[in-house]
C-alpha cells in the first residue's frame, strides 16, 4: 500500500533502525541523517518516515509530509549553521537518483557551483 514500509528499501530500514545511520534530527514524520558519501562538508539527507519513490509522489499523496520535509531541510541548515546551502531532490536515474525513497539532500559548507552538473 502507498506509504507503507518496503522490505527492500534501504531508507525504510534506516527509519526502522535496522540499518545504522548518523541521525542529526528526527520528527514525527521525518528523519535527517548524514550522507555516507558526503559531497560537501555538510551533507545531510532528510527523508519521510513513509515510503514514496520520489518527492513528487510524496507531495501528491501526502502534501503535509512533503512540507515537513522542506521545513526540516531548513532546520538542518540552521542546526548546522549554514549561511548558504542547497536543497536537492534528484528525481529519476538520469538526474542521479539511486535510492527510491524520497529524500532531500542538504548540502553546504563550501562554495556551490551553478548550474549543477
Ligand atoms: O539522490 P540519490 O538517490 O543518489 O541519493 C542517495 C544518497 O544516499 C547518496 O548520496 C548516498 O551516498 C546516500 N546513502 C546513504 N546511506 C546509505 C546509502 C546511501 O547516505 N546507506
Amino acid at each position: 500500500m502507498a506509504g507503507e514500509p518496503q522490505d527492500d528499501c534501504l531508507f525504510c530500514k534506516i527509519v526502522a533502525g535496522h540499518i545504522p545511520a548518523t541521525i542529526v534530527r528526527e520528527t514525527e514524520t521525518t528523519v535527517a541523517f548524514q550522507d555516507i558519501n558526503p559531497q560537501a562538508p555538510t551533507h545531510v539527507l532528510v527523508i519521510p518516515r513513509v515510503h514514496y519513490g520520489d518527492i513528487a509522489s510524496l507531495a501528491v499523496a501526502e502534501p503535509a509530509v512533503a512540507a515537513d520535509l522542506l521545513h526540516e531541510a531548513g532546520e538542518v541548515a540552521v542546526q548546522e549553521k549554514l549561511e548558504s546551502y542547497r536543497v536537492v531532490f534528484n528525481t529519476g536515474s538520469g538526474a542521479g537518483q539511486t535510492v527510491w525513497h524520497a529524500h532531500a539532500h542538504v548540502l553546504g559548507g563550501r562554495g556551490l557551483q551553478w548550474p549543477p552538473g
